[in-house]
């Protein structure tokens, strides 16, 4: 259907790189046996071509989240090129287009194309330009510009011949290329691309009902975090995609590390007053979905009518905390004051989580009581 604008480059590529890596590398597993120079530098390519893109790629480069010395850049430049997603300035191109056009026509990998088509396919069917005039902030850097411009000799050094020649130093370059360069490379593009199609398609919308993207914690867990996507849509600028501390996001983790380190600073972070805000207004929308999906049913309005004086309140109460916290929180009494409106707001926002328990029943329900 859409043969006339194959990539074959792209075709090509993908079909030996997956075929090498997770047909020919198990074979060679099967044949010859695995030693632990091939498990540990696999491993290792694995986890830093990953954090290439996450950490700098997407993070860094193209949502500038945080700001990083030379040598962190130097790093994300070098192992983002290994991932063989093209160079930093063609990725955040597509990525800020992703964002800006998300679901639309305009959108490069846009889910409403089909899964397929936003996993992969839309490499393999669809040449689309990267959109320069929205990456020139990329393009004054120096050392970003060079591996755009020679990103053949970087991706080759990078994901090629530094492994393979480690892996003949230890007497394994065959194995090495299969396993740590076909096999890793394969297995990287397939964590990348689940983020633009399972994440688009599976998961909860806690923080923005509007678009397709999801909260997926299993996508997370093998993207290094990236599968917090509902989060990241609704705040693409904050450092970490699981904004809680307890989800699995080693990139927020790898970030924050490197700040201790003084080799990142500037992380940027959303508020909790405006995490919290977006939390409810996405609750709200989703009980108003609920409700006008039982229209006929006598209770509806009333439950309406609640629902609206209950997210008054709540919000209000948000409000009004978040003012004190800001303002006045140098003084004694003032930040007195702000623990209780924390405590009013706690206790509203329990009341209003338990209106929301029972929506989620709603369907289950109504129909009985109507
Ligand atoms: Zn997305
Ligand atoms: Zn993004």
């Amino acid at each position: 259907m859409h043969s006339s604008k194959l990539n074959w480059t792209n075709v090509i590529f993908f079909g030996v790189t997956h075929a090498l890596g997770l047909i020919g590398a198990p074979l060679y597993i099967y044949f010859y046996g695995i030693s632990w120079g091939e498990i540990i530098l696999f491993l290792f390519y694995f986890s830093v071509t990953g954090l290439g893109i996450t950490v700098g790629y997407h993070r860094l480069f193209a949502h500038r989240t945080y700001k990083a010395g030379k040598w962190v850049t130097f790093l994300n430049l070098f192992f983002g090129a290994a991932a063989f997603e093209k160079s930093a300035i063609d990725w955040a191109s597509h990525h800020r287009e992703h964002h800006r056009y998300v679901d639309s026509d305009k959108d490069p990998y846009s889910i409403n194309k089909g899964f397929f088509f936003a996993h992969m396919g839309w490499m393999l069917f669809w040449k689309a330009p990267p959109t320069y005039p929205n990456v020139k902030d990329l393009q004054s850097n120096p050392l970003i510009q060079h591996q755009d411009r020679y990103y053949l000799a970087w991706v080759i050094v990078s994901s090629i011949l530094l492994p393979v020649l480690i892996g003949t130093l230890m007497g394994h370059g065959l194995g090495t290329f299969l396993i740590a360069v076909c096999a890793r490379i394969a297995l990287v593009y397939q964590g990348t691309w689940c983020i633009n199609s399972v994440a688009h398609t599976f998961g909860k919308k806690p923080y923005d009902l509007t678009g397709s993207a999801r909260d997926n914690w299993f996508a997370a867990l093998f993207t290094w975090g990236e599968g917090y996507h509902n989060f990241h849509h609704r705040f693409p600028n904050d450092y970490r995609n699981g904004v809680q501390w307890y989800q699995w996001d080693p990139s927020k983790w790898m970030i924050a590390f490197f700040r201790a380190l003084h080799l990142t600073s500037d992380l940027k972070k959303t508020s909790k007053f405006k995490i919290l805000n977006a939390k409810i207004a996405a609750q709200n929308s989703q009980a108003t979905l609920y409700l006008n999906t039982f229209k006929n049913w006598s209770e509806s309005l009333h439950i309406a009518e609640l629902i609206n004086t209950k997210y008054a309140h709540v919000t209000s109460l948000l409000q009004k905390w978040e003012q004190q916290h800001t303002t006045q929180k140098s003084l004694r009494f003032a930040r007195a004051r702000t623990r209780l409106l924390k405590k009013q707001f706690r206790s509203a926002y329990r009341e209003w989580a338990k209106l929301q328990t029972c929506f989620t029943y709603l369907p289950k329900v109504a129909p009985l009581l109507s």
